[in-house]
């Protein structure tokens, strides 16, 4: 390694999320394996931009609070940022920075012209009537207005924001221009030139890779799960990923046994009817008391005995100090790093497969391009055919996986991130380092 790249990360303010640390470590992992050029890994261990934005709003008793926004550009070699915004109390500078550089190994290896971005603003989304959240939408939008657009970055909804939020920030944006600018954002609605299919489109991916990686477990003659009736699965978050994921496991046959959210989790043996779930939810807020089912807790949940668990929360709910609880066969990290490093080598070590966050969720991202590009094009495809491309480019990126995985004989986050990090280390190599 070269003096003049070399970063000392204890000392430096990315350093300061376990998400970030963990993906700087399984970076690190991936570059020793590809033997990867180690200047472009010292490149990607820090984003490329950041901005701290302060966001004053009047709440609705006549007070005005100021809250703390980012936006993090991580690598743009591929093309312009992309990656969602994620209102939670406990986001931070670093997180946000660990997030974005998991976006640009997840469009890197998922083939996408587009680079790895995250934004957050650090508040509990609970907290906020609907009106406070246009507000603070809004003006967190004219904050970081001049490192946003269709060709720079492009945000998308993630924990805590809808597709309403994204309404409100084209809209933001466009008056500001003085003209409508629906490339600005993705997982817009339909009627302002949203994709159909966007809203299920990461749950969905998930369970692509599900049908996967039962697949590769019985080609290659280890023991796995058929994803019929007779398999048995959890789902921990039951949210924008984790709700449609469910569902559509359910749908092929499957036996869903448990789901939670950030209030608690239920359990019913014989499986829970997930349509009915849903309903409950929409007119709750959360799954706890759902009449057909009994209540456990979430580090329950993550214990069960089933074939497939998917953690669809939030980071690091699976770490050294519960993986020995953990028994699933499948685990499907329908989160960003639901499972820290230490934790996926001992699942892995007990011959669990590991679908890695930045294939198992990619579907989201996936048809965010296919929206931006429909857009730009101002040609609009039938749900068919998103669900169609989205499956091509999701198989297609399953297999590139897994063909790192057998040449290098390594973990699968590993091969995840080789996918990524080759297609990246070959761009960046080719436009070389200005000036
Ligand atoms: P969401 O806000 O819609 O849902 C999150 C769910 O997790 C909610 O049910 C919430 O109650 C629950 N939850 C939060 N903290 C929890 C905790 N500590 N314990 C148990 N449950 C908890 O968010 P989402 O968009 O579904 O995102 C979930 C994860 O998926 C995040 O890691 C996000 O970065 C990732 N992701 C989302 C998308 C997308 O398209 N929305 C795409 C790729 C990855």
């Amino acid at each position: 390694m070269s003096a003049s790249t070399k970063h000392d990360l204890n000392s430096h303010l990315w350093d300061t999320s376990a998400l970030y640390r963990d993906s700087v470590i399984q970076l690190d992992e991936a570059a020793r394996v590809m033997n990867l050029d180690q200047n472009i890994a010292e490149r990607l261990k820090v984003p490329k931009r950041a901005m701290i934005v302060s966001v004053p709003i009047r709440l609705d008793n006549g007070s005005i609070k100021v809250f703390e926004g980012y936006r993090v550009q991580h690598n743009m070699t591929l093309g312009p940022g992309k990656g969602g915004i994620r209102f939670h109390p406990e986001v931070n500078l670093s997180e946000v920075a660990g997030l974005a550089m998991l976006m640009s190994f997840k469009c890197s290896l998922a083939g996408l012209p587009l680079g790895g971005a995250k934004g957050g603003i650090r508040v509990d989304p609970n907290q906020l009537s609907r009106q406070e959240h246009q507000s603070l939408m809004r003006r967190y939008t004219t904050e970081i207005n001049m490192i946003i657009g269709p060709d720079k970055d492009i945000p998308a909804p993630d924990i805590g924001t809808d597709s309403q939020h994204m309404a409100w920030m084209m809209d933001t944006f466009s008056q500001e221009n003085g003209y409508t600018i629906p490339g600005v954002v993705t997982g817009k609605p339909v009627e302002i030139g949203g994709s159909l299919g966007r809203a299920e489109s990461t749950g969905r991916g998930v369970i692509y890779t599900v049908q996967h990686a039962a697949k590769h477990l019985h080609k290659v003659g280890k023991a796995g799960p058929k994803i019929d009736a007779s398999t048995t699965v959890a789902v921990h978050g039951f949210g924008k990923v984790g709700a449609v994921a469910a569902l559509e496991i359910y749908n092929l046959g499957c036996k869903v046994l448990a789901v939670s959210d950030w209030k608690g989790a239920i359990l019913n043996k014989n499986g829970l009817n997930i349509p009915k779930v849903i309903e409950w939810v929409v007119k709750n807020g959360t799954v706890v008391g759902y009449a057909e089912a009994e209540e456990i807790s979430n580090a329950d949940l993550l214990a069960l005995n089933v074939d497939v668990l998917i953690p669809a929360a939030i980071d690091g709910v699976i770490t050294e100090e519960n993986v020995s609880t953990v028994k699933a066969k499948i685990i499907a990290e329908g989160a960003n790093g639901p499972a820290t490093a230490g934790a996926l080598n001992q699942l892995e070590e007990r011959g669990a497969f590991i679908i890695p966050d930045v294939l198992c969720n990619a579907g989201g991202v996936i048809v965010s391009y296919f929206e931006w590009v429909q857009g730009l094009q101002n040609f609009f495809w039938n749900e068919a055919e998103v669900n169609e491309k989205l499956a091509e480019v999701m198989d297609n990126a399953f297999k590139r996986v897994m063909d790192q995985q057998m040449k290098y004989k390594c973990g699968m986050k590993t091969a995840a991130l080789i996918t990524g990090v080759d297609r990246l280390n070959k761009a960046m190599l080719l436009r070389g380092l200005f000036p």
